[in-house]
C-alpha cells in the first residue's frame, strides 16, 4: 500500500502528492511541510494513521489542515484522533508540531473510525448462537448481533417482551431452553420494526401496548405487528401467575409510545432503544419524537433503584452506572448546544446566501453550531463511550434544532 518502503523519503503515490502537496494545498503551504516516513518509521505500527506528517505553521487550525489536506473540514476530528496524545488542551496545533495524517487522505474513501472502548465492545457469544442472560430469579435478556429482547417466566406463563425479527429463532430457542411453559403475554416496548416485526410469530397471546403505540402498529399494517388487545395511557401492571410487571410512560421520547418496563421484584428494567450501554447514542436517537423526551425519560430512569437495564441494542446489559453515564452524555449535548446557539448570532449566516433561501441561511448557521459542540463533546468523551465519533456531529444537529422549535422550558 506505501511505496514508501521501496523509495524512502517519497510520498505514497504520485496521486498522493499532487492532490496533497500541490494541487489541494495553497502555494504557501509547500510540500516541505509534509514529509512520509522513512523505512524505520514505516516499519512501526501505523495503527489508523498513513505514516505522512504535517508540520504545523503559526496560524494552523485542525479544521484548516483537513480543508487543505483531506479534501474537507470536517474531516479535522480525524486529525484530532489521530494527534490527541501531542495536542495540548487548546485541541489546536502549536507551530512546528508534527501531525499525522490520516489513511486516504485525499478524503476519497474511507472514513476512519475511533476504536471501541472495552466497555462497548461486543461480548463473546456462545454456541447457540446467542446469549442469553439471567436477571433475579425469572428474567431473561437474549441478545445477539446487537439486538436484544426480554422474556419474564411465571408460574401462569412466560411474557416476551418485543420480538425482533432478527432474534426470531434465538427467542423462542432461549424460552424453551429455561421453561416449558407457553408464552401468554407479549408486551410492545414501541412500535419499531425492528424490535417488534416478528410478534405474530407469538401467536393468539395478550398483546399489551401503550395506545400510542397501537395507533401507529395500526397504521403501518404490517401482519408481523398485529394489533395490540390491551392498551393503556400512564401505567398499566401486569400481575401474572408470581410475578409483576409495571409499565409506565414517561412521555414522548425515542418514539411516541415507547415505555418504561419495571420489573420490580428482579430489580429490573428495560427501555428501548434510549440508553445504549457503553455506547453514544444512536444518529438522531433513531428518528426521536421528542429530544426533550430523551432527556426526561434519561431523568426518569436515573432516579429509579434499579441493578440491571435492558436497552434492546449494543451488546451487553446495562447498570445503574450507565445510565447515569448516558444521561451526563445526553445532558452535556445539550447544555454545549445551547452555548453555542447563544453564542452564535444568526443573521451573518443569513447574509452569506442568496437573499430569501431560508434554508440556505440556516444550514450555514446550524453547521457552525454544530463546529462548536464537537470538540466540546469529543474532548471529554471520546475513549469514553463507543461510537462517540460517529453520530456526535448529526445529533448536536438534531439537539439544536429541538432547542429552537421544542424550546422546553424544564431542561
Ligand atoms: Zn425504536
Amino acid at each position: 500500500m506505501c511505496e514508501a518502503e521501496q523509495h524512502d523519503h517519497q510520498p505514497p503515490s504520485r496521486r498522493g502528492l499532487l492532490r496533497w502537496g500541490v494541487a489541494a494545498a495553497p502555494a504557501a503551504v509547500g510540500i516541505a511541510a509534509l514529509t512520509w516516513p522513512t523505512r524505520a518509521t514505516a516499519a512501526k505500527p501505523a495503527a489508523a494513521g498513513s505514516g505522512a506528517y504535517y508540520e504545523a505553521a503559526r496560524g494552523d487550525t485542525l479544521r484548516g489542515i483537513a480543508t487543505r489536506f483531506l479534501g474537507s473540514e470536517q474531516r479535522w476530528t480525524e486529525l484530532y484522533r489521530l494527534n490527541r496524545q501531542v495536542l495540548d488542551k487548546s485541541g489546536e496545533p502549536r507551530p512546528g508540531q508534527r501531525l499525522e495524517l490520516p489513511e486516504s487522505p485525499d478524503g476519497a474513501a474511507t472514513r476512519t473510525f475511533e476504536p471501541l472502548p472495552a466497555t462497548a465492545k461486543p461480548l463473546p457469544v456462545p454456541p447457540e448462537g446467542y446469549r442469553l442472560d439471567r436477571i433475579g430469579d425469572a428474567f431473561y435478556a437474549v441478545t445477539a448481533g446487537g439486538t436484544q429482547a426480554a422474556f419474564l417466566v411465571t408460574s401462569a406463563g412466560v411474557v416476551v417482551i418485543d420480538a425482533p425479527p432478527s432474534l426470531a429463532e434465538a427467542l423462542p430457542a432461549a424460552i424453551r431452553r429455561v421453561t416449558g411453559r407457553k408464552v401468554t403475554h407479549l408486551v410492545y416496548s414501541h412500535d419499531h420494526s425492528d424490535h417488534t416485526a416478528n410478534a405474530s410469530a407469538f401467536g393468539d397471546v395478550v398483546r399489551i401496548a401503550h395506545t400510542e403505540t397501537a395507533q401507529r402498529i395500526k397504521a403501518s399494517q404490517d401482519p408481523g405487528r398485529p394489533m395490540p388487545t390491551v392498551t393503556f395511557d400512564d401505567r398499566y401492571r401486569l400481575d401474572l401467575g408470581d410475578q409483576r410487571l409495571l409499565l409506565s410512560y414517561p412521555g414522548a421520547n425515542h418514539e411516541a409510545g415507547n415505555i418504561l418496563i419495571h420489573a420490580p421484584r428482579q430489580r429490573a428494567a428495560m427501555m428501548v432503544d434510549l440508553v445504549m450501554p457503553g455506547w453514544a447514542p444512536f444518529r438522531a436517537w433513531g428518528t426521536a419524537d421528542s429530544v426533550p423526551g430523551v432527556l426526561r425519560a434519561h431523568d426518569r430512569l436515573a432516579r429509579m433503584d434499579l441493578d440491571t437495564y435492558i436497552g434492546g441494542h449494543v451488546h451487553r446489559l446495562g447498570t445503574k452506572e450507565d445510565i447515569k453515564v448516558s444521561r451526563e452524555f445526553v445532558r452535556d449535548l445539550w447544555n454545549a448546544t445551547g452555548k453555542a446557539i447563544a453564542a452564535t448570532d444568526m443573521a451573518p449566516y443569513f447574509g452569506k446566501v442568496e437573499p430569501g433561501n431560508n434554508w440556505a441561511g440556516f444550514e450555514l448557521y446550524l453547521q457552525a453550531v454544530a463546529d462548536q459542540v464537537e470538540p466540546v463533546i469529543h474532548r471529554k468523551w471520546l475513549g469514553r463511550l463507543g461510537a462517540v465519533d460517529v453520530f456526535t456531529r448529526e445529533n448536536a444537529l438534531t439537539v439544536a434544532l429541538s432547542r429552537i422549535v421544542d424550546a422546553p422550558r424544564d431542561l
